[in-house]
């Protein structure tokens, strides 16, 4: 199929890749997400140690400073006994206001404030306050004695936040001024770790957005620090970096927008596609569809009744399926004798009864040209069938308007069974096929159910057909007159040219058969001129008779009839006027138009036309005035019913009044004797034919005495 290759596409290659990545992308952000917790735990760690190195730092710094302070031969000099007020305040309390540490304490070795500066200023805090629970463990962890010397530092809350604070006694530098037994005053500094200098922490240590809270405040994710005893007096918050989620974060929105890349790449795409293979499907629906409708009728097309019956015939132990092939009778006349549109109109209307008569139960195809299926599924199908034949061609044969002119035309019908084991559909269309055939070749305007014996007849036909090409080549089809009678003298006055199977072929074949073979297998022309031909030869040589050939319909639509007929007369100086010409009625209700004119030209070239076998078809005495016949001949079945039937010879004496009126002589065919002889005479016939003045043979009646005149054909009636 032409759109699977489309819809492949999208499920083949579109839908996987986009799955593909989809699933690529979950997995490297599953991966992604381990990877990024563990990254951030090792930077949550790295920066933890490095808020820790920042405020042992700070200890360090105040520890040196403390040491740098404390011993020191003039500090030493001016704090010993009494304390020299003006030198603390000189060297220390005037540095608090604006250098590394911001509060100085001189206290006594019992602990006692002797000289105390804050932020420049004299101040009367208590450091036991100020520095909280640290200082005590502070202050006594600070021996008094030069040899115990120790600078310590810690962490305290004060008012003013975090503070680094260190202690240490008070000593001389020069190891000889120093009293090992003296108990020193001790130096207490320390340094409020204001916000500035925490951020120049976090900037030294990498350490976003270092803060330190009190320890009542409840801060999340907050961490604990302690001073050096290990007594917690603050907490401390920061930004942890978390590189690892940046990264993953900075990877999701990539991973994001190469899917959203990808939608909006594959989406019009498959949209573009799934629409191009919408239109595609309905195309192909569409074609699917056209090649198996037929446009003019709006029927299923043979290949749409192919299938269906491909279809019915595949189901096992299906229903009876019988299959009904309609061959419009004269449609092709109708055709070629008026304009397209016309036959076009009248297919249309065929095809919308048969689909009325096919009440929706049943398939009606047209298979082309006049040509008609309908394909019957149920299990009376045998019997349905029949009826339905019927009524088609009850339908089929009601007159109908073309251009204000009421023709008509019949159907052959042939019907096809599959009644026991499955059959092939192909041989079940043969074999419909088959049946219609031999219902035109009995005349058409009937149905016929196939039976093996078609095939035979079939077959035969096949044979006669090409036995009588090479009789027709060879000029071997046989020739008989049948002489034609005045019907007062029994004098002969014409006689009837008829086609014969050569009797050495060594089979029997009937004219009714080789000619109705002859019309199907395109053999009529060329067997007529060459009858008419022979006929000429052996009666130019008597002028006392009127030669009458049969013309089939089929010659009447070929428009090199005329010319090729006053050909042949010409080359065998034949008399045009000695020369008459049997039209069967079918011919007029078929090709009306086309009738009419050929009927003129023969006339005008002094041919006498007459009208075949009257009365035992359709054909209405409308058509003798409208057509302008020299002569009527009424069909053997008249004759042989004029004896017993009144009725019959009633219709013979209006028929003989109204070709009496149109000036048209009558023959009577088929008279067998004496007494139907008789009868046709009283009539009114002019002239009789039939086994009883004449079997057809293959000599010219016997020259008549002389002195008797020819009779002409236009005169010899009317005496
Ligand atoms: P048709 O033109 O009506 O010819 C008369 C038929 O009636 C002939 O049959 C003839 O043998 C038969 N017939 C004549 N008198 C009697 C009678 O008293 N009793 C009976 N039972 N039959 C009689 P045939 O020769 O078998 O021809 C049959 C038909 O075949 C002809 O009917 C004509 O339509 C057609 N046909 C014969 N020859 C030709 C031909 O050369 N060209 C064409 N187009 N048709 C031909
Ligand atoms: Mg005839
Ligand atoms: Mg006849």
């Amino acid at each position: 199929m032409k759109s699977r290759a489309p819809r492949n596409f999208i499920v083949l290659i579109l839908l996987p890749l986009f799955l593909t990545t989809l699933g690529t992308t979950f997995v490297s952000l599953k991966m992604l997400d381990g990877i990024s917790e563990a990254v951030d735990r090792q930077e949550m760690q790295r920066s933890w140690e490095a808020v820790n190195s920042a405020f042992s730092s700070a200890g360090q710094q105040i520890s040196a400073l403390i040491v740098d302070n404390a011993r020191w031969d003039d500090a030493a000099q001016h704090t010993g006994d009494t304390v020299d007020q003006q030198w603390v305040f000189d060297n220390w309390g005037t540095t608090t206001s604006d250098s590394n540490y911001d509060t100085v304490f001189v206290l006594s070795p019992q602990g006692k404030v002797l000289s105390a500066y804050h932020k420049g200023e004299v101040t009367d805090l208590d450091p036991s306050t100020y520095f909280g629970g640290s200082f005590r463990r502070l202050i006594s962890s600070t021996p008094a004695k030069a040899a115990q010397f120790r600078a310590i530092s810690t962490l305290a809350w004060t008012q003013d936040g975090l503070t680094v604070v260190a202690a240490a006694p008070i000593i001389p530098y020069t190891p000889e001024d120093i009293d090992p037994d003296r108990q020193y005053n001790k130096l207490v500094i320390s340094r409020s770790m204001d916000s500035a200098h925490l951020a120049k922490l976090s900037r030294q240590y990498v350490v976003d957005g270092l803060r330190v809270h009190q320890l009542r405040d409840a801060v999340k994710d907050s961490v604990a620090i302690f001073d050096n005893w290990g007594a917690p007096i603050a907490t401390v918050t920061w930004k942890p970096r978390s590189p690892g989620d940046a990264a993953r974060r900075s990877y999701t929105s990539l991973a994001f927008s190469s899917v959203i890349a990808m939608i909006l790449v594959l989406l019009p795409i498959s949209i573009v596609h799934a629409r191009t293979m919408r239109r595609m499907q309905a195309n192909e629906r569409r074609e699917r569809q056209a090649a198996r409708e037929d446009s003019l009728s709006g029927l299923p097309n043979r290949l749409g009744l192919s299938e269906r019956l491909h279809e019915q015939l595949a189901i096992a132990g299906g229903p009876h399926v019988s299959l009904l092939f309609i061959d419009l009778d004269g449609f092709k006349m109708i055709n070629d004798a008026y304009d397209h549109e016309t036959g076009d109109r009248l297919i249309r209307a065929i095809a919308a009864g048969l689909k009325v008569l096919a009440r929706n139960q049943h398939f009606v195809a047209r298979l082309g040209g006049d040509e008609f299926g309908i394909l019957m599924v149920s299990e009376n199908a045998r019997v349905a069938s029949e009826s339905l034949a019927q009524s088609i061609l009850d339908f089929v044969k009601e007159p109908f308007e073309v251009d204000g002119r009421v023709a008509s035309i019949g159907a052959s019908i042939g019907i096809s069974d599959n009644l026991s084991e499955a059959m092939d559909p192909n041989e079940l269309m043969r074999r419909a096929d088959i049946a219609m055939y031999d219902a035109k070749d009995r005349g058409g305007n009937r149905f016929r159910r196939f039976v093996p014996a078609l095939d035979t007849r079939r077959n035969e036909n096949l044979e006669i057909a090409a036995e009588l090409r090479s009789f027709i080549e060879r000029g071997e089809v046989g020739l008989a007159f049948q002489p034609i009678v005045n019907s007062k003298s029994h004098e002969v006055v014409g006689v009837e040219a008829l086609a014969r199977w050569p009797q050495a072929s060594g089979r029997m074949v009937t004219p009714d058969r080789f000619i109705a073979v002859a019309e199907e297998f395109g053999l009529i022309g060329s067997l007529s001129t060459l009858l008419l031909k022979k006929a000429c030869k052996e009666v130019r040589h008597r002028p006392d008779l009127n030669l009458s050939v049969n013309v089939s319909p089929l010659q009447i639509g070929d428009s090199r009839f005329v010319p090729d007929l006053l050909q042949t007369l010409r080359d065998h100086s034949f008399p045009a006027r000695q020369l008459e010409i049997e039209l069967t009625e079918g011919v007029l209700v078929k090709n009306p138009k086309r009738t009419q004119k050929v009927v003129r030209e023969l006339q005008e070239h002094g041919i006498t036309v007459s009208l075949d076998d009257f009365g035992a078809g359709y054909a209405s005495i409308g058509y003798l005035r409208e057509f302008g016949f020299n002569k009527v001949k009424l069909d053997r079945s008249l004759t042989q019913a004029i004896e017993s039937d009144v009725a019959v010879q009633k219709i013979v004496q209006g028929t003989v009044l109204i070709a009496r009126g149109m000036q048209a002589g009558i023959v009577a065919e088929g008279v067998e004797t004496e007494a139907q002889a008789q009868l046709m005479r009283l009539a009114g016939c002019d002239l009789l034919q039939g086994y009883h003045f004449g079997k057809p043979v293959e000599a010219l009646p016997a020259v008549r005495p002389s002195g008797a005149a020819a009779p002409s054909p236009l005169h010899v009636f009317g005496a």
